[in-house]
């Protein structure tokens, strides 16, 4: 039986809040864990990660993507930690075959696998036995292109390949508030649940958050919010909602909500 003949594999967003959760076992974690056991083991993760955000849509196609430890201020332990999965070239030319249509890049040398990936795979394949390849954000683009190119990548749940876009809802960094480990802003939580309303019930029409009046707040800068967007993207295609795997809050102005595409 080939891979097409099988029920399609999920999608994912997740939220990935502070790089320290690749160390902690919390709920966030054991949710990441939990999903990764509920379908069979993916050909290849296709990451789209808000830490690799730059003026084009490329793919990593080395064999040996290095980790990445795009951070500063966290203890050696985090800088320690290595996530050699392999790439691969041949995945690669699957994900730029599903995104005819669109220009994308080879990346062969400039990224790898950053935290914004690795964090969350040490939980889902501690092993790193399972290919990673990132695809990046086009910084240049408006909104519905990052939707359009979830659409198109609807195609890879069909082969065997795990997308998961990797951000967070909510993502002010400024506004952080150390005495709330646990909670979220009045304001934080009114956008998250407008994002739950729109990815649950009509994940198509995602853009309207944009207009929503705690955006700027909530989203000082897209490169979080974003990935959420493709795995919208995804769900239109789909023709189905996302669903919401865990929720919560994380020093007032992050939001640690994760979503899949079943
Ligand atoms: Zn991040």
């Amino acid at each position: 039986m080939s891979s097409l003949d099988r029920e399609p594999l999920p999608a994912v967003f997740v939220g990935h809040g502070s790089p320290m959760n690749a160390l902690d076992d919390n709920r966030y974690t054991r949710a990441w864990r939990d999903f990764a056991t509920t379908f069979r083991r993916p050909r290849a993760v296709v990451a789209v990660s808000a830490h690799w955000y730059i003026g084009a849509t490329a793919i990593t196609t080395m064999d040996r993507p290095k980790t990445i430890h795009d951070f500063y201020g966290f203890p050696p332990e985090l800088f320690a930690v290595d996530y050699p999965a392999p790439g691969s070239a041949a995945i690669a030319g699957e994900v730029i075959d599903a995104l005819a249509g669109f220009w994308v890049g080879r990346d062969v040398d400039s990224w790898g696998i950053d935290h914004g990936t690795w964090s969350v795979l040490v939980h889902m394949y501690p092993d790193a036995d399972v290919p990673v390849l990132q695809l990046s954000i086009d910084a240049t683009k408006d909104a519905e292109y990052h939707i359009d190119l979830g659409r198109a990548l609807e195609a890879l749940r069909h082969r065997g390949i795990l997308v998961m876009g990797s951000g967070n809802i909510v993502h002010n960094l400024g506004l952080i508030d150390w005495e709330k480990p646990d909670q979220g802003y009045d304001w934080a939580r009114e956008f998250n649940q407008a994002a739950h309303d729109v990815l649950t019930t009509d994940p198509g029409a995602v853009t309207r958050l944009v207009e929503h009046p705690e955006y700027r707040r909530s989203v000082p800068t897209p490169e979080h919010l974003l990935p959420s967007f493709y795995l919208a993207g995804m769900a239109a295609a789909a023709g189905r909602p996302l669903e919401r795997i865990v929720d919560g809050f994380s020093y007032g102005s992050l939001s640690m909500d994760s979503y899949v595409l079943r």
